[in-house]
């Protein structure tokens, strides 16, 4: 099952230029089988995302990406409160006040626009074992961004997954995506799935079987 995991609406994300529609035909035209709405510290698009999901009779699941003071991370699970973004938390608090076990966590574009984001870094390197896996591709990632990422991936042992991170028509979702090796129905279901590792980033693998000589 091709699932885009990653993709902003104007509806949660002040930076998102589409609706909830638009990201769901876009991901339909690419071929995907399910598309994931994560707009930034709000799960506001949530009802949007379940007619759309209704209308389509396609899956569209709700998560969030969650601002923590040092990047971006993003949660599949039960309900978040909105908020967490803006409270500035750091890692360390974010992981105590949520029910770590019910939620598949995955830090977004770790190197993003070839600088390394050094406190995000140090997150994985000390917390790998609470992630599901690490973003390595996105339209928000050069090529350097993504061979980084791999490096680090196979440093701390975490799969990779894709995602389109679109934001607009103009980079539509379902551009990246994740194989998921299970058709999921649910938000548990996914959580399960991207906990279990049971899936392959569905992006340039070359890049990663390159870094392997
Ligand atoms: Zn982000
Ligand atoms: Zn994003």
């Amino acid at each position: 099952m091709k699932i885009d995991l990653h993709t902003h609406s104007k509806i949660g994300s002040g930076c998102g230029k589409q609706s909830v529609s638009q990201i769901v035909e876009a991901a339909i035209g690419n071929g995907m089988d399910a598309v994931c709405l994560t707009d930034h510290n709000e799960m506001s698009g949530r009802e949007a995302a379940d007619e759309a999901s209704r209308k389509w009779d396609f899956p569209v699941f709700t998560g969030m990406e969650v601002s923590v003071r040092e990047g971006h991370i993003l949660a599949f699970g039960p309900l978040l409160e909105e908020g967490y973004g803006d409270e500035g938390l750091k890692y360390s608090e974010f992981r105590r006040i949520i029910d770590l076990e019910s939620f598949a966590l995955i830090p977004a574009h770790p190197f993003r626009g070839g600088a390394p984001k050094v406190n995000i870094v140090e997150v994985i390197m000390r917390y790998f074992s609470e992630f599901a896996a690490l973003e390595a591709y996105s339209f928000n990632m050069t090529d350097k961004d993504s061979e980084n990422t791999i490096h680090l991936a196979r440093l701390v042992g975490l799969p990779l997954v894709a995602g389109s991170d679109s934001h607009a028509p103009e980079r539509p979702a379902g551009s990246y995506f994740t194989a998921l090796a299970r058709n999921v129905n649910t938000v548990s279901e996914l959580v399960n799935a991207l906990r279990a590792g049971d899936f392959e980033a569905g992006a340039p693998l070359y890049a990663a079987a390159e870094l392997q000589e």
